[in-house]
């Protein structure tokens, strides 16, 4: 780790403008980032955070086809209502753009004509999905079909949502276009592709590097990819919505960048729409093209090798040959494991959900803010459910925190005029009994390190310790027989709650500006972090004098969590996972009826053999038929299978397949069929054939 930075980048991944922010995005980018950021404001440093929407990608141009709306209408839309729901709950960005930007579509741009310029790029004709009905080509999210692993019927052709895995459309069983439901064809079209072998070396020593102060489980995905080999990847599509392709001729009509190429260069162009702002446009520079600043991109784990390689290696090829405008590689990628709601995954498309949005309508964006904290997923999934969230309110925020705040404040309020009674010294504030040294270390250690789990909890401990100094205390009793200890008493608890606001205005700042108001600062808690009135050192030592004077008002903190308040939320969840539950019965509770009993030597009568298909074509006046030849070791065979409903001819071809061997043929439609091959029949009533993986296994014998 470098400490020679002088400023530093934080950037949070950025969410499609395609769908509302829920709790799972907060808590593992959004929060942590905000966190980070405000702890180092706090100690004064020189931090931006920049964020934005992604509002490019199929997913969106699938909604407005959808909805029969403009695919800008849909990214208005999301674009605003997430900067609304981030805003209400204290993400506090420098900067929130949009890839629809103009500045971002030059930036993109010159990011393609440098690297395309030094020939870098490999084009590639390659044959992809098309959609004959709508005459379009089919990007991996416009193909629907079967998971080869899970069998779930609608994976997309990027990933299925059921099982995770990444998946490309050609892979899908029944491929089937969402535009048409059509089963699609393959053509030839042309795309750019960035070579990330190339860079492969130059991204291991950069990984390699960072091996000492990255997360594991950031080091482990990113070494997967490199042990598999880097291989060349697409950088442009054929679609309609998105930057177009920067390149002369006819051959870029019709194509845009694709979304994982354009999306990353958001953080370049946002930090320079923040410095246009700051009005020094070549700011930005500063952030970007020098040693003296750190950049932290925070992600979930999902996004690891988009920022660890991808990422990356763009800039390397940009600052290929290049003397002036080098761009640095960020310094970490604290990528978050995800959060679970109420033990399960969050899925949007099955709507299990917490939407930020709706759930700060309800309750105060602190509860919230605290409560994922604590359940950071730092290096192992978590689970936000709202028992937990009603046990932390009540009995950490409002019976701890907020019961000693108020007790503090009112004692004064109502015993010493609002006043500060007694100047507190350092001998004083050291018979606390709290380890200030000890504790300011650890807290600064979990911020640096993005351990924020353990930087709440450290808070929330010195908050107990004020709460029972005040109990023990008694300064109540104390009034009456000696005042002066009194005086001293409730001046150092409200020392303590300035103390309190600060340590624990990184993750609840609005708490930490209802106190200070409380405590008679007329100005916000963030401007006077922002014109260094308040510091982070400040809190360790008593910063409000004898003739200090409150507000002489009062609030409540944290209201309590009611069961009545929650059991709407727990309700709601019910009804969903029982709509999860029955769909998922659907499937699998159909009565079975096996065939009668058979012997082994039956069985093994059956001749069943691995083959490879190694010919496929469709079968004149039979619609559902496909000829397949196969290759079954030395042998050659040709089988007619009932499969042309799920399947092109061109993607049956390389397939192992299970044959029936020794079928005696038959004819079929005019055609000799010599053998069968297995097939599974799909809830829809199309086959399925099955697979054997691996590689020269024809011939091999099934048993
Ligand atoms: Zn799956």
């Amino acid at each position: 780790m470098n400490n020679h930075f002088t400023r530093t980048l934080v950037t949070t991944a950025l969410p499609y403008a395609n769908g509302p922010v829920h709790l799972g995005h907060l808590a593992g980018v959004y929060l942590p980032a905000d966190i980070y950021v405000r702890f180092k404001r706090l100690q004064g440093e020189n931090i931006i955070h920049i964020g934005g929407s992604d509002e490019h990608g199929v997913p969106i141009t699938i909604t407005a086809d959808r909805e029969s709306i403009s695919p800008r209408d849909v990214v208005d839309r999301y674009h605003h209502r997430n900067l609304e729901a981030f805003a209400k709950c204290g993400i506090s960005f420098d900067h929130y753009g949009r890839t629809s930007s103009q500045l971002h579509f030059r930036t993109a741009q010159e990011f393609f004509r440098e690297i395309n310029g030094k020939d870098i790029l490999v084009k590639k004709k390659e044959r992809h999905f098309f959609d004959p009905e709508t005459k379009r080509f089919l990007s991996d999210r416009y193909v629907t079909g079967t998971c080869p692993i899970c069998s779930n019927p609608e994976a997309n052709g990027d990933q299925c949502e059921q099982c995770g895995t990444h998946l490309s459309p050609r892979e899908l069983i029944n491929p089937r276009s969402k535009l048409s439901n059509r089963v699609p064809e393959l053509r030839e079209t042309l795309h750019w592709y960035f070579p990330l072998g190339r860079f492969q070396g130059e991204l291991e020593n950069y990984v390699n590097g960072h091996s000492g102060d990255w997360r594991t489980n950031v080091l482990n995905y990113t070494r997967t990819w490199f042990k598999q080999g880097l291989t060349d990847r697409a950088i442009t599509r054929d679609l309609h919505w998105g930057i177009p392709v920067p390149a002369q001729g006819d051959e870029a009509k019709g194509k845009v960048l694709y979304v994982w190429f354009d999306a990353v260069l958001g953080y370049i162009s946002f930090t320079r729409e923040w410095a246009e702002k700051q009005g020094s446009p070549d700011l930005w520079r500063k952030y970007w093209q020098s040693p003296d600043c750190r950049i932290i991109h925070f992600i979930g784990k999902d996004n690891v090798v988009f920022h660890t390689i991808m990422f990356p290696a763009i800039l390397l090829a940009w600052n290929e040959g290049r003397k002036n405008d080098v761009y640095s590689l960020a310094d970490n990628v604290p990528a978050s494991e995800f959060m679970n709601f109420e033990g399960r995954k969050f899925s949007k498309s099955r709507n299990y959900a917490v939407y930020l949005g709706e759930f700060l309508e309800k309750f105060p964006a602190d509860t919230l803010r605290y409560t994922i904290a604590m359940n950071y997923p730092e290096n192992k999934d978590s689970d936000f459910s709202w028992a937990d969230f009603q046990n932390r309110t009540n009995g950490e925020l409002a019976d701890t925190l907020g019961n000693f705040i108020k007790r503090s404040i009112d004692f004064t309020n109502a015993k010493f005029d609002g006043e500060i009674p007694y100047e507190c010294t350092e001998d004083d504030w050291a018979t606390l009994g709290i380890d200030w040294a000890g504790s300011f270390d650890k807290l600064e250690q979990a911020y640096g390190q993005f351990h924020f789990r353990d930087a709440a909890a450290l808070t929330m401990q010195i908050a107990r310790s004020a709460n029972r100094f005040l109990t023990d205390s008694e300064p109540w009793k104390m009034l009456k027989t000696d005042r002066e200890a009194a005086a001293r008493t409730i001046a150092l608890s409200v020392n303590l709650c300035y103390t309190l606001a600060v340590i624990c205005y990184p993750v609840i700042p609005h708490t930490a500006n209802r106190i200070y108001t409380m405590l008679g600062f007329q100005e916000s808690f963030d401007d006077m972090v922002k014109s260094g009135k308040v510091r982070w050192d400040m809190a360790s030592f008593p910063q409000l004098h004898k003739g200090h004077k409150l507000l002489k008002r009062s609030e409540i903190l944290f209201r309590k969590i009611e069961d009545g308040d929650i059991a709407p939320e727990l309700e709601k969840i019910e009804r969903i996972l029982a709509g999860i539950r029955r769909a998922e019965d659907d499937g699998t509770r159909e009565e079975m009826h096996f065939k009668p009993e058979i012997s082994s030597d039956d069985f093994f009568k059956v001749d069943l053999r691995v083959a490879t298909v190694t010919g496929c074509e469709k079968v004149a006046k039979a619609d559902k038929l496909l000829k397949l030849r196969l290759k079954v070791g030395s042998e050659n065979r040709q089988v007619l299978a009932g499969i042309a409903q799920s399947y092109s001819p061109e993607f049956v071809i390389g397939k192992n397949v299970i044959l029936v061997a020794n079928l005696a043929e038959k004819k079929i439609k005019g055609e000799l069929s010599q053998g069968m091959v297995l097939a599974v029949e799909g809830n829809d009533g199309r086959f399925n054939l099955v697979e054997v993986n691996g590689s020269e296994i024809d011939g091999k014998i099934i048993q």
